[in-house]
């Protein structure tokens, strides 16, 4: 049976991937920082097992890898850095702090996670690696500066790690969702909804479950040949 850990399982996206690989036949962990009812949610649903890690902590990451290198025997076949933070402020705004709090949840922690069960991969000759970034790390958005730049260099880690540890039989991959319906676009207005929209030539925002199947998608026999790639789950969004 395969094995997949994803980050960010207890709601959202996370949670759509949890569902369907879970449906798929997966075995499946995921983590989450602070909403242990709704982890607990997931899990009871799918039969995955929820694990509480907080990204932001290099230890922590290290305790959880461990972790789901016991429970699978090994590390798994499959890793979602699928975690992240957002919010909108100004640039000249933004603190040290959370311009750190940014970098560390939504950079440092796929490559920290990564690397700790990369040798695993590398030493079975197999394994895939799904980073999930965002159009804005594609093309930016205003008052998102810190956030955009994040995900950014998630496609620059997804392109280059590709190189690296394709000859080891390693694939890595990256998702750039649009605007997708989850808790994360929960501040916007209904007028900012709609031009959001607008600029979409699907007309609408994505949901959860369409970024899932990509990733199922990249992860199975489909995407076998698919390496150092971004794909944008964003309606067509012009990019
Ligand atoms: P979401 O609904 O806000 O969920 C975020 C998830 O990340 C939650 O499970 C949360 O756990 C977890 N998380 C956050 N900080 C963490 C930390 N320090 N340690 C461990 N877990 C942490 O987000 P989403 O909309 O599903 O987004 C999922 C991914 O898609 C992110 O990488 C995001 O940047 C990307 N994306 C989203 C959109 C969109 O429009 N929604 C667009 C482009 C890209 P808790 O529940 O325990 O807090």
């Amino acid at each position: 049976m395969k094995t997949v850990l994803i980050t960010g399982g207890s709601r959202g996206i996370g949670a759509e991937m949890v569902r369907c690989f879970s449906r798929a036949g997966y075995r499946t962990a995921f983590l989450y920082r602070e909403n242990r009812s709704a982890a607990e949610a997931v899990a009871a649903e799918t039969e995955a097992i929820a694990m509480q890690a907080d990204l932001a902590s290099g230890q922590e990451i290290l305790r959880a890898a461990k972790a789901v290198c016991n429970l699978f025997g090994d590390a798994p076949d499959v890793l979602i850095n699928n975690a992240a933070v957002a919010g909108m402020r100004l640039f000249t705004d933004i603190t040290d702090d959370e311009w750190e709090r940014f970098l560390s949840i939504n950079l440092s922690a796929p490559f920290r996670l990564t690397r700790a069960l990369l040798p695993d991969m590398i030493r079975r000759k197999s394994g895939c690696i799904l980073n999930v970034s965002s159009i804005w790390g594609q093309v930016g958005a205003s008052c998102e500066v810190h956030y955009s730049a994040t995900k950014a260099g998630l496609i620059g880690l997804t392109r280059a790690l590709a190189k690296e540890v394709g000859p080891s039989g390693v694939r890595v991959n990256c998702i750039a969702p649009g605007v997708i319906d989850t808790d994360m676009n929960a501040a916007l207005t209904p007028e900012e909804i709609h031009a959001l929209c607008e600029e979409t030539p699907l007309c609408r925002l994505g949901r959860p479950e369409e970024v899932a199947a990509a990733a199922l998608f990249l992860a199975g026999p489909g995407g076998s040949f698919i390496t150092g790639q971004i794909l944008g789950v964003n309606g067509g969004f012009v990019i």
